[in-house]
C-alpha cells in the first residue's frame, strides 16, 4: 500500500508539472496572441424557429495558436481572467465584432452580432466606455450590437450590474441573458434589468422533446418571457425534433449545429448566400 501510495504521488506531481507547464506556455503565448493577431472571431448563425430565416450571429473567439492549432475559448478565457488579460481580450473581441458588423452593414446586409462579456468586464467599471468606444470607432449602428451576459455575472453584484447595464443600454445596444435557467432566483432581478432576450441554456434543449423536466423548464421560461415582454432564443439545437418542439411552443429563435456551426466571417457570408438563395 505504501508503494502504491508513492507511485500515485509521483504520478500526481508529474501530471501537476505537465499542467502547470502547459498553463505557463499558454499564459505567455496569450499575452502575445492579441498583438500577433492570433485571435479570430467565428460567427454562429441564429434564426427564427418558424421559417428559419437568419436573424443574427453570435461571435465566438478562437485562438489560432502557431503550434497547437485552434484552441477553444473554454481553454483560455478563464486563463485570461486569472492573469488580468480579459480586459484587453474583451476589448479586442468587441472592436473586432463591431468592425465586422459595420462591414456587413455597409455591404447592405446588416446582421445583429452578439458578443459574450466576461464577468470581470461587467464588474470592472469600464464597460460603458469600452462599448461606447467600440461603437464610435466602428461606426456601426448600435442596434446591431447585442451583449450577452450570464445570470451568474449579474447575481454576484446585482445593484452595480443593474446600474451599469442601464447605462450601456442607453447607447442603443441590446442585451441578452446567456445560459438562462441554470442560475438561481432568476425571476426577481429580471424585472429590474434592461434585458431584451433570454438564451435558454443548451442543457435544457438537450432533452427536448420528451424529457419531462426539460419540457417543463422550457415551457416555464417561455411563459415567463412572454409575460415580461422578452424574446427567447434556444441554444444548442441539434435535431429537427428539438426545433419542431421549440417552434410549436412559440420560442422565437434558435441557434445550434442543426442550423450551422460557428465559422469564420467569409464562410458565414457564403453560408448566408447559400441559405437565402
Ligand atoms: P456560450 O456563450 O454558451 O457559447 C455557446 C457554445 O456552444 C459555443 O462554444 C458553441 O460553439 C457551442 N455550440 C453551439 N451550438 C451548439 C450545438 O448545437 N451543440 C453543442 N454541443 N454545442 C454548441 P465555444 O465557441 O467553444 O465557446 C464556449 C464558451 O466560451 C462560450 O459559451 C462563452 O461562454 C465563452 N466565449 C466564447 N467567446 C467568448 C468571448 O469572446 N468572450 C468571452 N468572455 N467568452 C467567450
Ligand atoms: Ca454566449
Ligand atoms: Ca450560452
Ligand atoms: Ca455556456
Amino acid at each position: 500500500a505504501k508503494e502504491a501510495g508513492r507511485s500515485t504521488y509521483r504520478f500526481y506531481t508529474a501530471e501537476q508539472t505537465r499542467i502547470s507547464r502547459e498553463r505557463f506556455e499558454l499564459e505567455s503565448g496569450l499575452r502575445r496572441a492579441i498583438e500577433r493577431k492570433e485571435l479570430q472571431l467565428y460567427y454562429q448563425p441564429q434564426a427564427n424557429c418558424r421559417g428559419s430565416n437568419l436573424t443574427g450571429v453570435e461571435a465566438l473567439v478562437r485562438w489560432l495558436h502557431p503550434e497547437r492549432g485552434l484552441i477553444p475559448p473554454d481553454r483560455f478565457i478563464p486563463l485570461a481572467e486569472d492573469i488580468g488579460l480579459i480586459g484587453a481580450l474583451g476589448d479586442w473581441v468587441l472592436n473586432e465584432a463591431c468592425r465586422q458588423a459595420r462591414e456587413w452593414e455597409l455591404a447592405g446586409a446588416p446582421l445583429r452580432v452578439a458578443v459574450n462579456l466576461s464577468a470581470q468586464q461587467v464588474s470592472q467599471g469600464q464597460l460603458f466606455e469600452t462599448v461606447s468606444t467600440a461603437l464610435t470607432r466602428s461606426g456601426v449602428s448600435p442596434g446591431l450590437l447585442e451583449l450577452e451576459i450570464t445570470e451568474g455575472h449579474v447575481l454576484k453584484r446585482v445593484e452595480q450590474c443593474i446600474e451599469v447595464l442601464h447605462r450601456v443600454k442607453s447607447l442603443g445596444v441590446t442585451l441578452a441573458i446567456d445560459d438562462f435557467g441554470i442560475g438561481y432566483s432568476s425571476l426577481s432581478y429580471l424585472k429590474r434589468l434592461p434585458v431584451d432576450r433570454l438564451k435558454i441554456d443548451r442543457s435544457f434543449v438537450e432533452g427536448l422533446p420528451g424529457d419531462a423536466d426539460d419540457d417543463a423548464i422550457v415551457a416555464t421560461i417561455l411563459a415567463m418571457a412572454q409575460n415580461l415582454g422578452l424574446e427567447v432564443i434556444a441554444e444548442g439545437v441539434e435535431t429537427a425534433e428539438q426545433l419542431a418542439h421549440l417552434a410549436a411552443t412559440h420560442c422565437q429563435e434558435y441557434q445550434g449545429y442543426l442550423l450551422g456551426r460557428p465559422m469564420p466571417a467569409n464562410e458565414l457570408e457564403r453560408w448566408r448566400d447559400a441559405h437565402s438563395a
